[in-house]
């Protein structure tokens, strides 16, 4: 029997191939880490997030065999069931001090955390002002929680305040990666409180780029941030810190009130207790991380002063170990792309919808993992790959 929907999908499914647009994963044998085994080849990796070389450090992998076998696989409920175990409440706990606030709740991804936050703070009465480049988890957050959604040009803090001004609204939250994502910048963090405290809103920064990086590896709050209440903050846990899930730290009224509310975190499984056991361990090995900061620190200069003057594309200004090299059009940044491939560089190239149009970027992110020789193997690709 014919079956009209699945037709569509498979015509869906024919059209982005057509297109150009059908997206592919590649697959890993192996361990994540500055080289890596992709499709086969063996290749040089700038494109994890795994800023330290925590993903498969020793320290965490001994950490993960210890609570292997105390507390099995499985966490086997949710939060608020049986599921809520020791080394999660450990985690919270070392992780608020840490980055210096009251209280702090972990989540099973990101995702989930942007989708709570969002969805449990603010209703149809509420309205949500975000930046044009958020991540597209907040987006997706923004438009779940049914509140109004309004979107500033990126980094336009007057338009910002203008929607700010006109808004009726009873609960209103500004949203904002605190390092972009694709671009690598930093978001005016205390400019942006200013807005809020002015307009009487939340705060909320999504610091999945900057939490183990920036500030001794604090991320990119400001004191005046860390001392708000109006301020939330969300670190994710599998990029810098290695492993995996994410963290809100807040007021400890704002976590109270999630853990009372949030759907996505009630009506889920709880993560499995040994990935909290090894993120307790990834928290001790960024608090002591400065010799892996200042690695990466290293690389980034190296790579911006080593492509200075490249004819193929400019790098955009940034402080982080995310490094996009603007090129433009779609079909040379794929090209250059799959050039350094045969060079055994593996640097994906983002385009639309994911960025602007005629933005197209080599996104190069650096890690600690990177050694010198790496990073002067890919200086040295980029100028071999540039037009002459
Ligand atoms: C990766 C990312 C997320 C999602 O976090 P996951 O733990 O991977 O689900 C959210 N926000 C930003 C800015 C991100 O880069």
């Amino acid at each position: 029997m014919s079956f009209a929907a699945l037709i569509r999908l498979q015509q869906g499914l024919a059209a982005l191939k057509a297109d150009h647009l059908e997206r592919r994963r590649l697959l890993l044998d192996g361990a994540q880490g500055a080289h890596v085994t992709i499709n086969g080849q063996r290749v040089v990796s700038f494109c994890s997030n795994d800023y330290l070389g925590l993903a498969a450090d020793p320290a965490l992998i001994a950490a993960a065999h210890a609570a292997l076998d105390q507390c099995g696989v499985g966490a086997g409920a949710a939060h608020l069931i049986s599921g809520h175990h020791r080394f999660h409440q450990d985690f919270e706990a070392a992780f608020a001090h840490f980055v210096g606030k009251p209280a702090a709740l972990l989540f099973s991804t990101g995702y989930m955390a942007n989708l709570a936050v969002l969805t449990t703070l603010l209703g149809r009465h509420g309205e949500v002002f975000g930046d044009k480049l958020n991540h597209a988890s907040l987006v997706d957050a923004a438009q779940f929680s049914g509140a109004t959604f309004t979107r500033y040009r990126h980094g336009d803090l007057a338009q910002l305040e203008s929607q700010l001004a006109k808004s009726g609204a009873q609960d209103k939250l500004i949203v904002s990666d605190l390092v972009f994502s694709m671009d690598g910048d930093i978001a005016p963090v205390d400019a942006l409180l200013d807005l809020a405290e002015r307009y009487d809103a939340w705060l909320y920064l999504d610091d999945a780029h900057g939490f183990g990086v920036l500030n001794g590896g604090r991320g990119g709050l400001t004191e005046r941030a860390r001392a708000s209440d109006r301020v939330i903050y969300l670190a994710t846990l599998g990029k810098a810190a290695g492993v995996s899930g994410a963290a809100v730290a807040a007021h400890a009224a704002v976590i109270d009130w999630l853990v009372q509310r949030a759907r996505p975190y009630i009506y889920t499984t709880a993560s499995p207790p040994l990935l909290a056991a090894c993120l307790l361990e990834s928290l001790r090995q960024i608090e002591v991380g400065e010799a892996r900061r200042e690695r990466l620190r290293s690389h980034i200069v190296q790579l911006r002063t080593g492509l200075a003057g490249l004819k193929l594309g400019e790098l955009m200004p940034s402080v982080t170990p995310i490094q996009p090299l603007l090129i433009g059009a779609n079909a040379d940044a794929v090209s250059a792309s799959q050039k350094l491939l045969q060079r055994g560089l593996l640097v994906p190239a983002i385009r639309t919808p994911t960025v602007p149009v005629n933005t197209a970027r080599l996104r190069i992110t650096l890690s600690a993992a990177h050694s010198a020789d790496d990073i002067a193997h890919l200086i040295e690709a980029l100028h071999g790959i540039a037009p002459t």
